[in-house]
């Protein structure tokens, strides 16, 4: 078993000890892993989040120091840190073992963090915490209910901070079982361990917990709730604590104030000015669409009257350089909605090259078919039904002389 240093003392962040047995990198595992006697580096478990840190071995004339990169418990209570290094160190070698502390202290203000979260959720509503989360940005709890309003999270926060401003001890206590249910512990501890370590957060907590901790409420420095959502199982509440917390309402803040900047308001007159913002919008985009209607039907107009019919029917062919897809498409309907016998053979080279080709209803060609060979002579792709039919090619070149070719055919 490796002694567990952070259990005494989790603000530990230099140790020393003795590399104990060491396991090379192999193909299913790239890095070499290291056991020691004792440790200080905390492995992922309970939600919280590994240590990184260095081991040091040796003096000036041959030293070593090699990056632990991330810490593992075993199946059978043992730690490895995993090590970046080419060759794997000596068994039995001296090491000099250094924490990252400041994201350990990140980590203790996250998990006590939660702590404190998760006994407000109990203490205010009794709903209780069924997982937490530890990421890299902000962390998370499931929370076992139906139903979680925003006054409810707010509430909690409010309570939780409160908890936090009170600087109330925390203290690392230890008990059996049998006296653990005595003690009223928010959670149902693991049964397979006979000793429990438990985490008393003075009148307000006490669970059974691993992970590192505080010495005083008051170094979780805050906690700052923020998206909560349904889940498959209840709700998910997104927190972050202390310096992260501040972090990110610094983020937060610069955000703001840059879209604030963009409608020259103040940040908390975001909303309305961007809810008013998208209102002109979607008007504009109504009134332009309704516009683009009417430019396709007086086009459409104006093609039909310029083209002499052939027999009895008239054959349009027309490449728009400065039009999109969605225009030659709907003034493609048109023309052939106008002219019981018409048959539009259009195109669109603004942008990627687009074809279109529709005839009135009842007409006895084929757009679909049609298009297919005129696609392929050029590259491209596309199909449709026998009355409308759409493709494309990534190039313009000859898309005049295909269309005018097609027409040829029907003409045929
Ligand atoms: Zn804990």
């Amino acid at each position: 078993m490796t002694e567990r240093l952070y259990y005494q003392d989790p603000f530990l962040c230099e140790f020393e000890g003795e590399i104990t047995e060491v396991v090379p990198a192999s193909e299913i595992n790239q890095r070499h892993g290291v056991f020691l006697d004792r440790t200080a580096f905390y492995p992922t478990s309970g939600g919280q989040v590994h240590d990184t840190g260095w081991l040091a071995a040796g003096d000036s004339t041959s030293a070593i120091r090699l990056r632990v990169s991330e810490v593992v418990e075993t199946e059978d209570g043992r730690v490895v840190h995993y090590i970046e290094a080419d060759k794997p160190p000596q068994r039995g070698t001296l090491i000099r073992g250094t924490i990252d502390g400041p994201r350990r202290r990140d980590h203790m203000q996250q998990h006590s963090g939660q702590h404190v979260l998760s006994a407000a959720f109990i203490r205010l509503f009794d709903i209780p915490t069924v997982s937490f989360h530890m990421g890299n940005e902000y962390c998370s709890i499931d929370l076992d209910t139906p139903n979680l309003t925003t006054s409810q999270v707010e509430e909690a926060e409010r309570l939780a901070n409160q908890v936090v401003q009170e600087n109330r001890p925390v203290e690392i206590k230890y008990a059996s079982q049998d006296v653990a249910q005595t003690l009223g512990l928010r959670k149902a501890p693991r049964a397979d361990k006979e000793q429990l370590r438990l985490i008393d957060i003075q009148d307000f907590d006490l669970s059974a917990c691993g992970g590192t901790h505080v010495r005083g409420t008051g170094q979780i420095g805050c906690i700052l709730l923020r998206k909560f959502e349904k889940v498959r199982q209840g709700w998910r509440v997104e927190f972050v604590c202390g310096q992260r917390a501040v972090g990110i309402a610094r983020r937060d803040f610069t955000t703001l104030t840059e879209a604030a900047a963009l409608f020259s308001a103040h940040i908390w007159d975001v909303p309305e000015h961007a809810r008013k913002a998208l209102d002109e919008v979607r008007a504009v985009r109504k009134t332009s669409e309704y516009l683009w209607e009417e430019i396709a039907e007086l086009q459409a107009v104006r093609l039909l009257v310029d083209t002499r019919a052939e027999n009895g029917r008239k054959v349009i062919v027309h490449v728009f350089t400065n039009r999109d897809l969605a225009f030659v498409r709907l003034l493609a309907q048109r023309v052939t909605r106008l002219d019981p016998n018409a048959v539009a053979l259009l195109a669109s080279t603004a942008g990627q090259a687009s074809l279109v080709f529709a005839q009135s209803k009842g007409m006895p060609f084929d757009m679909g078919g049609l298009l297919k060979e005129t696609l392929a002579s050029l590259g491209g792709r596309g199909g449709g039904s026998k009355d409308l039919a759409q493709g494309g090619t990534s190039s313009a070149a000859g898309v005049e002389d295909a269309l005018k070719a097609a027409a040829h055919k029907l003409s045929a």
